[in-house]
């Protein structure tokens, strides 16, 4: 077990997440693609983690993969990210977790869109949106 900052008991997490929340972010559950609150989401602002708030992804770095999730080409801070083998239905991906409290957030690509290349394949269900408003 990793030591997050932020630490909650199961029945914790089930009762301040609605069902899909709490199955995404603390069983590794995958939403269904397209049918998530942030895959076309356009707006400006900043994407946090929806168990402990923590800041994860901009919009200006969200792209449009095509794939029915949000999808990011960097993390707001390398810090903010935990990165695990997961070898899981049969594939060898990279999981993607919060780094403050443990959630599962999507998986990591190679594939991504310059300057990294790389393509962080998020839940919406794991994120909360905050709107920057000028
Ligand atoms: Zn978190």
């Amino acid at each position: 077990m990793s030591d997050y900052k932020v630490k909650k008991t199961d029945e914790e997490w089930r009762s301040q997440l609605d069902p899909t929340q709490y199955q995404v972010t603390r069983h590794a559950a995958t939403e269904r693609p397209f049918t998530g609150k942030y895959w076309n989401q356009t707006a400006d602002g900043v994407y946090r983690c929806v168990c402990c708030g923590e800041p994860l992804f901009d919009s200006d770095t969200k792209f449009d993969a095509g794939c029915g999730w949000p999808s990011y080409f960097q993390p707001i801070d390398e810090g903010a990210i935990e990165r695990e083998m997961d070898h899981s239905h049969g594939m060898v991906r990279v999981e993607v977790k919060c780094r403050h409290c443990g959630a599962h957030l999507g998986h990591v690509f190679d594939d991504g869109p310059a300057p990294t290349g790389q393509r962080y394949c998020i839940n919406s269900a794991a994120l909360d949106f905050d709107e920057r408003k000028d």
